[in-house]
């Protein structure tokens, strides 16, 4: 069966609609590419998702847990234990070195340094950027700084991935090196992901692709049966 699945969502933004009946499934393991123009409700639809935000009607089931029945507090520990997150950018704490922003979140689970740093180290090495472990967000490419980002949203070891433009400040090279590290290392740990984007080759990477249209998925198989 599906791992997370999503029914029936609404949400507006005071009179702006955003998602309007949107359904959504993925299953263990799985890579989704959500596509769709800008302000079509990918975002929103990704934040329902993950339960950052509550849809104003539908539901999101995510294993045996319906999130919009849980607390803040348990959807929020439900987060850090299960999911993963990389962002177009601005997600690295700046104070922290590379090893430090992708041991933070085995720390924060638990993990104890010396384990967590070494756990940290492996990552960085997985994404290509273990020379850059001594750096500062600050001090290294907008390229790396993605890589380290998506070592630090899988060292976890979550079960489901939530990328949104992972990839939107970086040129076609990096970005393309960006995504095969992620889609590669995601598929090793069988960790779904979905991944939002406004680019059409990042379906490439991806096992399905969904297209959002005015905040419904638009159903791509209806003309084909
Ligand atoms: P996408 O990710 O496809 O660009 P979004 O989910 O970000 O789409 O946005 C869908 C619609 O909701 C757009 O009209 C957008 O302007 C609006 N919207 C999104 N977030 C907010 C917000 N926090 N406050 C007000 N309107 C928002
Ligand atoms: P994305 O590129 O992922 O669609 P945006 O750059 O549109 O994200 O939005 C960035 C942040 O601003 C998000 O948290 C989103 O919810 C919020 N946002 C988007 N549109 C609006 C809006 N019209 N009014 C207020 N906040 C918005």
């Amino acid at each position: 069966g599906s791992l997370l699945a999503a029914e029936g969502l609404h949400k507006a933004y005071g009179e702006t609609p955003a998602l309007d009946g949107a359904e959504f499934s993925i299953h263990p393991g799985e890579v989704v590419a959500v596509m769709g123009p800008s302000g079509s409700g990918k975002s929103t639809l990704l934040h329902c998702l993950a339960g950052i935000i509550s849809p104003d009607a539908g539901t999101v089931r995510y294993g045996p847990y319906e999130l919009t029945g849980l607390s803040d507090a348990q959807r929020s520990a439900l987060r850090r234990t299960d999911f993963g997150f990389v962002f177009q950018f601005g997600q690295l704490v700046p104070e922290l070195t590379a090893l430090e922003n992708v041991a933070l979140p085995l720390r924060l689970n638990g993990t104890k340094r010396k384990e967590a740093e070494r756990q940290a180290r492996e990552w960085l090495e997985r994404l290509e950027v273990d020379d850059v472990r001594g750096k500062r967000p600050g001090e290294i490419s907008g390229g790396q700084g993605q890589r380290i980002a998506v070592a630090r949203a899988l060292a976890t070891r979550p079960r489901v991935v939530f990328a949104d433009e992972p990839t939107g400040a970086l040129d076609s090279l990096n970005g393309e090196r960006v995504l095969t590290l992620l889609t590669d290392a995601a598929r090793e740990t069988h960790a779904a992901v979905v991944l939002v984007t406004h680019e059409a080759r990042v379906a490439a990477y991806s096992d399905r692709e969904i297209v959002v249209r005015d905040g419904r998925i638009k159903d791509m198989l209806a003309g084909l049966i």
